[in-house]
């Protein structure tokens, strides 16, 4: 089961819980969404802790088993040595089970929901059973002797059964009390004053070590939450800027040396596998003069618009737009012959006029045109990717001369087209 999200949280909880770290009140009760996640937290880790462990709690049992076996020969009365055995195989074989049950249970993930009420159950069911099964040993030195155990049993629930303070208690407490009330019913021997000693003293130095450890984790689990979030906003941080570092901001396309990157890696690839590489470089018509005409903020919101519509018109998921200079656009089309990269570039100049942005000082048109140079090459020899960039560049230059708001192609050989594609 994982931990509810205090992931997506946000600065109001992070200065929550630096606050709830400042108090460091004695005993800390978290706002229920910590709570909770607090709460999955050390289930998880008593679940994770249980089930690889579980070679070490059955070294334990066996442990103690032989250890109580041979106490129960050393110390037993002769005569009731038998009786004794008896007894000890009952008690055994019953915490066998509860072990048995406290190993295999977190192995049912659907039980996880449920995990601190049965914990909780099998911590009752084995303090109170050792505290009964104890006082029917029918010898009553050894009855005395082995109710020791009892309190070895009692400092395991609090001390390393994984249970908080309050269910540890409930467990603890309750199992005494309906120990109290089965030894009465079944009419077994008892040292009264004994049981109440070490029952209350177990219970008392189990109830300070089990508060300790709590508030221990407690704070240990806000700061490692702490941290976590930390973390969380560091690397949200440096997803932004690495975003901003690859990105323009007035178009949102990519800056020129975002596109440079992609540009080297495509043009190896195609290197690599013989296919070609289109590029279609877009100059915007008389833009100092539109500045001049309509004013700086029209435009940039004139740029803006080119971006959209250029990257509107990309299709494939490897192509690319990116905004090369100042009203100087590149596409990057992989594996696109020229006359794949010629459409894509038709489809641009009708999408850039279906903008219809008025342009007052412009010879061309009344609406803002673009030139573009559009060429499409299989890297060979020793033909490099800048030499693909300077012949659009020089196709857009004759594009420009040619009249502007058209396009002019270069042939696979690398010379420009003498007649440029004029737009319908
Ligand atoms: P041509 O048709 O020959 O391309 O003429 P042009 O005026 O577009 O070419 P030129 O390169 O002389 O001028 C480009 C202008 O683009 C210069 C500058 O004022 C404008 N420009 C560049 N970047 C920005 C920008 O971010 N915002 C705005 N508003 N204008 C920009
Ligand atoms: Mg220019
Ligand atoms: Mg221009």
């Amino acid at each position: 089961m994982t931990i509810p999200s205090l992931r997506d949280t946000t600065d109001a909880d992070i200065k929550e819980i630096q606050q709830l770290l400042e108090d460091d009140r004695p005993f800390v009760r978290f706002p229920p969404a910590i709570e909770s996640a607090f709460h999955l937290h050390l289930q998880n880790r008593a679940i994770e802790l249980l089930n690889h462990s579980w070679w070490a709690i059955v070294g334990f049992y066996i442990f103690i088993g032989i250890l109580t076996w041979s106490q129960v020969q050393a110390y037993s009365n002769p005569v009731l040595l038998e009786q004794n055995e008896k007894v000890w195989w009952v008690i055994y074989l019953m915490e066998g089970a509860i072990v048995a049950a406290l190993l295999s249970l977190p192995r049912i993930p659907q039980l996880d929901k449920w995990y601190r009420n049965y914990v909780s159950l099998i911590a009752l069911t084995a303090v109170a059973t050792i505290t009964v099964g104890t006082s029917a040993f029918p010898d009553p030195f050894f009855n005395q002797h082995s109710s020791y155990v009892v309190i070895l049993v009692i400092a395991i629930t609090y001390g390393i059964g994984g249970l908080l303070l309050v269910p540890a208690v409930i467990a603890c407490v309750g199992a005494a009390l309906i120990s109290f009330v089965v030894i009465h019913l079944l009419g077994l021997w008892y040292n009264w004053g004994h049981f109440s000693q070490y029952v209350v003293l177990a219970n008392a130095v189990g109830m300070l070590l089990c508060y300790m450890l709590e508030h221990r984790d407690r704070i240990m689990f806000l700061q490692s939450e702490m941290l976590g979030l930390e973390k969380l906003k560091l690397n949200k941080l440096s997803q932004e800027l690495n975003r901003l570092s690859r990105e323009d901001a007035l178009t949102g396309l990519a800056n020129r040396r975002h596109f440079n990157e992609v540009f080297q890696q495509e043009w190896d690839r195609a290197r690599r596998d013989s296919r070609d590489v289109a590029l279609i470089f877009v100059d915007v018509d008389h833009f100092k003069p539109f500045n001049d005409s309509h004013g700086h903020a029209e435009g940039d919101r004139a740029l803006a618009l080119v971006g959209k519509a250029l990257k509107s018109v990309l299709r494939r998921p490897g192509d690319m737009a990116a905004r090369y200079g100042g009203e100087e656009f590149v596409l990057l089309l992989p594996s696109t012959s020229l006359d794949g990269a010629r459409e894509v570039a038709l489809h641009v100049a009708r999408s850039i006029s279906a903008l219809k942005i008025a342009h007052a000082a412009s010879s061309v048109a009344s609406h803002v045109t673009v030139s573009m140079g559009v060429a499409s090459m299989v890297p060979r020899g020793d033909l490099r990717g800048p030499m693909l960039l300077a012949r659009v560049d020089e196709a857009v230059y004759a594009a420009k001369h040619a009249g502007r708001n058209c396009i002019m192609l270069v042939h696979p050989d690398g010379t420009v087209d003498t007649s440029p594609v004029r737009l319908p």
